[in-house]
């Protein structure tokens, strides 16, 4: 016998039933995009690697240690081998495509969204995934659009406190922070420098790097003997400029006006470098040591860094697979119901063609139906509509077709009606799929 072929490790596969609820969180996702006037973009899964090195950061545990990169084959023996790589993120990809398009020239705010999987080379375990989906939105545009007004900040974390309550996530929390400019940043990194150059021998590998080469990132550390160490360095907030300092007091004066809980986390400076003031998580109880629900910051600087206009902006990314994980965590949520409403049983040898009809019938009046074919008797059609899920089975058999007369029979209560031909729409749209 031949090998069996299993996913790749790290990657899965996604089967129905689960597929209704990721479904349930795309569409609320659209739904509430839209009453915020976001609209689709839709970039390419892998990009020139440079995009990623100079728009995340050569620093970054993503770009240093986690991407999926491949040299291309030159077309020409003449041309160099292109270096490319699988998208670990979108928002790099969404302002490349914004200073490709010259879409700051329409000078007015681009609200965009987008869905998509992102690759990254994590070790896998719960809510950590090679192959992983995620739902995000940018907010961008020139400064005379007001791409970088605190009340952009607020709005797209107000946005996501609505989407979350539309998804059905009741438990989370939100966690906020600025990491002010870039002026501000190097300073703060400066006094990191300086107060890790004492203290930085007794810190894990990783961090006695950082501590050279980018200092914040030393923020980022999970190793547990690290914490203590961490948790006595210089504070930010005593870095932020008199601007960045009273951008930040705008953002939190909306939040508390629209009634939005947060706790100030000095030492979320998230793991992408591109980010400049405010920056925020989510985070949910339900998800183990995989927490973080989504991110997001503002990046003010990053069209520049990626040789495009100034175009301040500000975005999140939702991890799909960790919403998905919390609903089923908090069980408040069942996965939607999408089984057929009816099981259409053609009896014996010449219904199909009948049954089919009917079952075009009621497909295109928007019932959900199940199409069984003669091979079985009744008994059998009984069994296969159970197994479909479908709340009522209909019969067509050769009396009902000559009469226009249908026996109609709720699966759970074994109550069964007859139903005229031109009465079955009627009868059946009322029901809903779920067999209660
Ligand atoms: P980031 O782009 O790192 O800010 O991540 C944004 C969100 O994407 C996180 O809060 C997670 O919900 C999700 N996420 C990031 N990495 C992974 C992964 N390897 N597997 C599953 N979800 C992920």
């Amino acid at each position: 016998m031949a090998q069996i072929i299993k996913a790749v490790r790290g990657t899965r596969d996604i089967l129905p039933p689960d597929t209704a609820l990721w479904q349930h969180v795309e569409q609320a996702c659209r739904e509430v995009f839209h009453r915020y006037n976001f609209h689709e973009i839709r970039t390419p899964v892998f990009e020139d690697t440079q995009l990623f090195a100079r728009g995340v950061g050569e620093e970054t545990d993503i770009v240093s240690k986690e991407m999926f990169t491949w040299e291309d084959r030159p077309r020409a023996q003449s041309e160099k081998a292109q270096s490319l790589t699988l998208r670990p993120e979108n928002t790099a990809g969404v302002v490349r495509a914004y200073i490709e398009h010259k879409m700051g020239e329409t000078g007015k705010l681009q609200k965009l969204y987008y869905m998509g999987p992102q690759f990254r080379r994590e070790r896998p375990q719960k809510g950590r995934y090679r192959q992983f989906y995620q739902i995000g939105a940018e907010a961008l545009g020139p400064p005379s659009a007001g791409s970088e007004s605190p009340a952009r900040d607020a709005e797209i974390i107000a946005m996501l406190a609505h989407l979350l309550r539309e998804v059905g996530i009741k438990q989370w929390t939100l966690q906020l922070n600025s990491v002010g400019c870039a002026e501000d940043r190097a300073r703060y990194g400066q006094a990191l420098r300086e107060a890790l150059a004492g203290v930085k021998d007794k810190m894990c590998g990783d961090c006695q790097r950082r501590a050279e080469t980018n200092p914040l990132r030393v923020l980022d550390c999970k190793v547990p003997e690290d914490q203590p160490i961490i948790d006595a360095l210089p504070k930010i907030s005593a870095y932020l400029d008199e601007p960045c300092r009273e951008h930040f007091n705008q953002v939190k004066k909306i939040l508390n006006h629209v009634d939005i809980r947060y706790e100030i986390n000095e030492r979320m400076v998230r793991g992408l470098d591109y980010y400049t003031r405010t920056t925020f998580e989510f985070t949910h109880g339900g998800l183990g040591a995989q927490s973080a629900l989504l991110g997001g910051g503002r990046y003010d600087g990053l069209s520049e860094a990626l040789g495009g206009p100034k175009a301040p902006g500000i975005g999140f990314a939702l991890g799909l697979d960790r919403f998905v994980l919390a609903l089923q965590s908090e069980e408040t949520v069942g996965i939607p119901d999408l089984n057929p409403v009816v099981y259409v049983a053609p009896l014996g040898q010449g219904m199909n063609a009948e049954a089919a009809v009917i079952a075009r019938d009621l497909r295109k009046h928007a019932i959900a139906t199940e199409l069984g074919d003669e091979t079985f008797k009744i008994k059998k059609s009984f069994e296969a509509a159970e197994r479909a899920g479908a709340k009522y089975i209909l019969f067509v058999g050769e009396n009902e077709a000559a009469t226009g007369q249908f026996g109609l029979k709720h699966l759970k209560s074994g109550e069964q009606v007859t139903v005229k031909r031109e009465e079955l729409v009627e009868k059946l749209r009322g029901a809903k799929p779920a067999a209660d």
